[in-house]
């Protein structure tokens, strides 16, 4: 018996042995898209028996901060599988993964300042694609009482992977309970499958007589030719897991890694109209190594100046969002005149980093922050965005009324100190911290005209 029919032989037997649904992780990435490729065979062939008789989640994460050639591909074939399920009839469902709107990267790292993350301060994978994909499948388990997750992780991958495959308890059946979610169990249909059986199967595809939600995995492979790292970083199962920064198709912000070389692979083939993106990413690199960016105390007034800092200022927060829409424009017209020519050039491609309700979330925060003059909504209005929304503030309107626009910038950034330690009863070192503001606001740094 050949690979491919032992591994949907033993898919088989998991799938009758028990009444949990079947929940495939799926990063569309070639080991995910490899072990979902199984299970529609799998479940193919008992839909044309009629024994197909429980349901499989297909779950994908999207941290909003996807690189834009990614996010549309994952939303494109996600697309693809809700429309072969309903046409097929297959108890299948394609599911997407987001971080709420108060744990996204864009409203914890602009609005509260969490500075770009680290590998020792690395807030987002928790937040980003743990807890989403933890509240989902909770929910599956409160539903069914239990679930199976298939993972398309392999030994081969690294020593790394081999490593934990090896460590991992297995009951009878070969499954592992999941870290974290009570009845929850893992299999990994394809934890002995080489590269090579993986690609060899998925590029046989199109050859193949079973019909799948695709017609072949061409684009796949030239995502593949065009980025370079390491692998695919799937549903996260815990904090403890490596670095998803480093994979192929991590997040277009991550300053996990010093380099992004898959964005770099990506502009050296045919993809530079992203070049706004790697130059935003570069500069978050920067500024989180920069003390003078960040606030020499954290919000519960202790020194952090021994960690490189706490939070990024306000007038840095300001930069970043200001940046960040200016990025957002410079790809959309990168895009329509760069990629006119290009074979999946889509002339009604359209391009949002940061949604209108992060903008708003950002808002509350610079409120509680000290910003008294609606900054996040003025920087979003240079850029046509959030036009409905006012700008004006009663304490600032009364300050227009006696002072100029220099000293309205300078009550605002000693009032920020002040907003910023609001909730701290000791009040130890605050004149200087004053001091050292004014000093700087007078030597030019960090006053705004926003
Ligand atoms: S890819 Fe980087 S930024 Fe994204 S969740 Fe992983 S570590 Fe965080």
């Amino acid at each position: 018996m050949n690979l491919i029919r032992e591994t949907i032989e033993e898919l088989k037997q998991q799938y009758f042995a028990d009444e949990r649904p079947w929940v495939v992780t799926y990063s569309g990435g070639k080991d995910s898209t490899c072990v979902l490729q199984l299970v529609i065979a799998m479940l193919q062939e008992l839909h044309a028996e009629g024994k197909d008789h429980k349901h499989t989640y297909v779950v994908s994460s999207d941290t909003t901060v996807e690189m834009p050639i990614i996010e549309k591909y994952l939303r494109t074939k996600l697309e693809e599988i809700t429309e072969f399920a309903e046409s097929t009839e297959l108890k299948l469902s394609a599911h997407k993964l987001s971080p709420k709107i108060d744990e996204s990267f864009w409203t914890l790292m602009v609005g509260k300042g969490y500075p770009a993350p680290t590998s020792t301060f690395r807030w987002c994978t928790e937040r980003m694609k743990i807890n989403p994909a933890t509240h989902f499948l909770q929910s599956l388990v409160n539903k069914h009482q239990s679930i199976l997750m298939l993972l398309g992780v392999r030994s081969a991958e690294s020593q790394a992977r081999q490593t934990s495959i090896a460590n991992r308890k297995l009951n009878q059946r070969g499954l592992s309970p999941h870290d974290n979610i009570p009845n929850a169990f893992v299999l990994s249909p394809i934890k002995h499958w080489t590269n090579e059986d993986v690609w060899t199967y998925l590029s046989n595809t199109k050859k193949d007589t079973t019909p799948y939600p695709w017609k072949n995995h061409e684009y796949m492979m030239s995502l593949y030719d065009k980025g370079s790292s390491e692998g695919d970083c799937n549903i996260a199962l815990n904090p403890q897991s490596p670095s998803c920064g480093k994979t192929r198709f991590g997040c277009w912000v991550c300053t996990v890694v010093e380099k992004d070389r898959s964005m770099e692979g990506m502009l050296a083939h045919g993809e530079e109209w992203m070049l706004p993106l790697w130059t935003y990413r570069e500069m978050l690199y920067q500024y989180r190594n920069d003390s003078e960016k960040r606030d020499d105390r954290r919000r519960d007034g202790s020194r952090a100046i021994n960690e490189g800092g706490g939070p990024f200022l306000m007038p840095v927060r300001r930069e970043l969002l200001d940046k960040l829409l200016q990025t957002e424009i410079e790809i959309a017209l990168n895009y329509h005149q760069m990629k006119k020519e290009a074979s999946d050039y889509n002339p009604s491609e359209t391009f949002q980093l940061i949604k209108d309700d992060e903008i708003t979330l950002i808002q509350q925060h610079w409120d509680d922050d000290g910003d008294i003059k609606k900054s996040a909504y003025r920087i979003a209005q240079k850029y046509s965005r959030m036009m409905g929304e006012s700008t004006e503030t009663p304490l600032r309107s009364k300050l227009e009324n006696v002072t100029d626009e220099f000293n309205i910038d300078l009550f605002e950034r000693i009032y920020e100190i002040e907003a910023y330690r609001k909730n701290i009863s000791t009040r130890y070192g605050i004149v200087g911290d004053i001091e050292k503001r004014i000093v700087n606001f007078y030597k030019g740094q960090f006053r705004e005209t926003n």
